[in-house]
């Protein structure tokens, strides 16, 4: 299968180029030129089926020409070493709750998928040179990205953080590890760690001497893997006789998740609507509103990892529909809420229901009680665990969140990093050095 461009300004790329490179050179993010509809057999008895037995079948569909099918089961059942399960909160609501990978947050999915493609594809490059990722963060890509990545061969990873702006426990998640991951903390904003990566690729000296690649979420093997735990949902809704009429609500920052989910449907996953549910970035609300898209800069909001004023897969959503807006709005529609309404929601659903939202996951709640028609039953994306979040939700609540044991082994761990400046100079400096 070849992966193009969306700005169509390059030639299209094989799975490996692609997943090495991760953005296109003309900037745009790949698509797999074919999107493979499975067949109705599947989807009658996938009620029958496990998420790694669904998730291989529909990986095949993805890479089954460019990996052998033993390889890539290896790579799917390896990533897939947690649960998904999808959890009643009402009789009409559900929450399909990611977090019970390492580092809790559904971006273990995609990280751990990527580290073993990439680990797979080196290897059969015989490449002697290690590579290099570099990935800046702001909390929860870093944990997830350092720990999927952690002790594959050849690949070394290097996570740039700003002092003082992530939580303790994220803090711990990636500073803790050793092995091939190294944490940099960098005096200055998360908006500095990207420019630092962002230099670094473009540094001839550097990339002379290292391959470098990024393990951000535009990655075509970061991104793709997430719509496994689609079919799997709706596996789960099928055993509760609840499938008729799924509408999904997805959380969302840089649109990777839902994006997936649009993926999923194109394979012929019946999914009647998607609710993109946002904080007050709403950018996207906005553009199904008018059909303009208008970036503008982040505000900091309780639910940060949706803090995004440019989603960058907005360009995969407006390819997959071939840019037409009326295409997009009856596929998608969106919410929005403020930090008080996040927090009223958190408190109310527990005092109501006895199930603990993290702030994202109460964006999605929210937007299928206020969403939801007569007939339809809501699947919300709990993206990540409350305790994650644990000094705003025990702020929001006044109760204290139970910390999950993977958690707490983080938080025993020895911090260790390299403080560094926000000049690229002190940057390079240090990873040449290497
Ligand atoms: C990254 C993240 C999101 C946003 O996901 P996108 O794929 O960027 O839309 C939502 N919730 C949590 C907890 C996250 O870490």
């Amino acid at each position: 299968m070849r992966y193009y461009s969306t700005n169509k300004g390059v030639a299209p790329a094989s799975l490996a180029d692609a997943v090495i490179k991760g953005l296109a050179a003309d900037k745009g993010l790949y698509m797999p030129e074919r999107i493979e509809r499975l067949p109705q057999s599947f989807f009658d008895k996938i009620e029958t089926m496990t998420l790694p037995d669904i998730a291989c079948r529909v990986a095949e569909a993805f890479f089954g020409e460019d990996i052998p099918q033993g390889d890539l089961d290896r790579i799917v059942r390896d990533t897939l070493s947690f649960e998904t399960p999808v959890v009643r909160v009402t009789d009409r609501i559900w929450s399909l709750e990611l977090f019970h990978g390492p580092t809790s947050a559904f971006k273990d999915v995609g990280a751990r998928f990527m580290a073993r493609m990439l680990g797979y594809f080196i290897r059969k490059s015989g490449e002697t040179n290690r590579v290099t990722v570099l990935v800046a963060t702001s909390g929860d890509t870093g944990s997830a990205v350092a720990n999927g990545f952690l002790g594959v061969e050849g690949i070394d990873v290097v996570v740039l953080y700003p002092k003082g702006k992530v939580s303790e426990i994220q803090e711990k998640q990636f500073t803790t590890l050793g092995q091939n991951i190294t944490a940099v903390e960098v005096e200055g904003t998360f908006d500095d760690c990207q420019r630092l990566v962002k230099t670094a690729f473009l540094d001839a000296e550097l990339n002379a001497k290292y391959h470098l690649t990024s393990a951000n979420s535009i990655n075509v093997a970061r991104f793709l893997p997430q719509s496994f735990y689609y079919f799997d949902a709706y596996a789960q809704m099928k055993r509760h006789g609840l499938a008729e009429r799924l509408v999904v609500a997805v959380p969302s920052g840089n649109f990777g998740n839902i994006t997936a989910g649009l993926f999923a449907q194109r394979m012929g996953l019946p999914i009647a609507r998607f609710i993109a549910a946002n904080n007050r970035n709403d950018i996207f609300l906005e553009y199904l509103k008018t059909g303009k898209y208008v970036p503008r800069p982040s505000i900091a909001t309780i639910a940060n990892a949706m803090d995004v004023g440019d989603p960058s897969n907005f360009a995969r959503v407006l390819d997959l529909y071939g840019g037409s807006w009326e295409a997009i709005r009856s596929a998608i529609v969106g919410f929005r809420y403020t930090d008080e309404e996040i927090a009223e929601t958190i408190r109310r659903v527990l005092d109501t229901t006895g199930y603990l939202l993290d702030p994202h996951g109460a964006c999605g709640y929210r937007s299928l009680e206020e969403g939801l028609r007569e007939g339809e039953t809501g699947v919300l994306l709990e993206t990540a665990h409350p305790a994650k979040f644990k000094d705003t939700v025990e702020r929001i609540t006044g109760r204290p969140v139970e910390i999950p044991e993977r958690l707490q082994r983080f938080m025993q761990g020895q911090k260790q990093s390299v403080a560094m400046s926000a000049a690229f100079d002190d940057f390079k400096r240090f990873l040449m050095a290497r």
